[in-house]
């Protein structure tokens, strides 16, 4: 199932989540259902610091579709690090990252290939 949008409920809790955990990063698994990322899980044994958010992809639930991750830049950059392009490698097809201040623009979407990818938003 390919990854088409992204419903604005979710998209908002992700943005509030930079901003609480300002000035540290986030990161969470993206959960979708038809093709729209409706559902944030947080990822047990995350690491999280300020200049770094690990995944340990082994323990993600079995039978969990997911779409990818999101995570945060707290420094207002959107593109993504060598890090996480070698994370976004790894699993998902949709790759989410915000940046401080947060509003509705401060998001971007990348594919496994590091490329920025359009996603519909969804009210
Ligand atoms: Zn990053």
């Amino acid at each position: 199932m390919l990854v088409r949008a992204i419903d604005q409920e979710v998209l908002d809790l992700l943005l509030e989540m930079g901003r609480s955990s300002f000035p540290d990063e986030y990161i969470v698994m993206l959960g979708m259902e038809k093709g729209v990322i409706n559902v944030t899980y947080p990822i047990p044994g995350t690491t999280v610091s300020q200049d770094s958010a690990n995944i340990f992809m082994d323990m993600i639930p079995l039978g969990m579709q997911i779409a990818g991750t999101a995570h945060s830049h707290p420094n207002g950059c959107l593109s993504p690090s060598d890090a996480d392009l070698a994370t976004f490698s790894q699993s998902g097809q949709c790759h989410i990252i915000v940046g401080a201040p947060f509003d509705e623009n401060s998001w971007r979407c990348y594919g496994r290939d590091g490329k920025v990818k359009t996603l519909e938003v969804i009210s």
